[in-house]
């Protein structure tokens, strides 16, 4: 996330407490504080994707589904217009990044495996659609 995304999403957590703020006073029992927060943070988990998607942002990218590379350390290839063709930097696995899907490529190229990303989206959260298995190639 950069500072562009992030300030987008602190906006759209303040519309959310500012909506919230008339109608919190309404509701019993619960501090108006605490329910504008919750609000805010409502606004971001349910609309922030769709701002994601307006400003042609990508979600974070996944794991290396081969060696689970917690840097997420990928060079981009150069691709077409299917999405980001991204490889490991550090087991040279390559996946095609498209805009809430990855596809885990073969290293003839042939589809390997699917990840899908799952709600809120915009935290990055990915799972395979089914398990898969990577062979090691010698
Ligand atoms: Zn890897």
């Amino acid at each position: 996330m950069n500072l562009i995304q992030f300030l987008a999403l602190f906006g759209l957590f303040v519309a959310g407490m500012a909506i919230a703020c008339p109608f919190a006073r309404f509701v019993p029992l619960l501090p108006e504080a605490l329910i504008e927060v919750t609000c805010g943070m409502a606004a971001v988990l349910f609309f922030g994707w769709a701002v994601y998607r307006r400003c042609g942002w990508m979600a974070r990218a996944p794991r290396c589904p081969k060696c689970g590379s917690a840097e997420r350390a990928y060079s981009v290839i150069p691709s077409g217009p299917d999405g980001i063709k991204l490889e490991c930097q550090t087991c040279k696995q390559v996946l095609m990044l498209q805009s809430e899907s990855a596809v885990v490529l073969g290293d003839h190229g042939e589809e390997v495996g699917h990840l899908r990303l799952r709600w809120p989206k915009i935290l990055g959260w990915w799972k395979a659609d089914r398990p898969f298995e990577i062979k090691a190639t010698d």
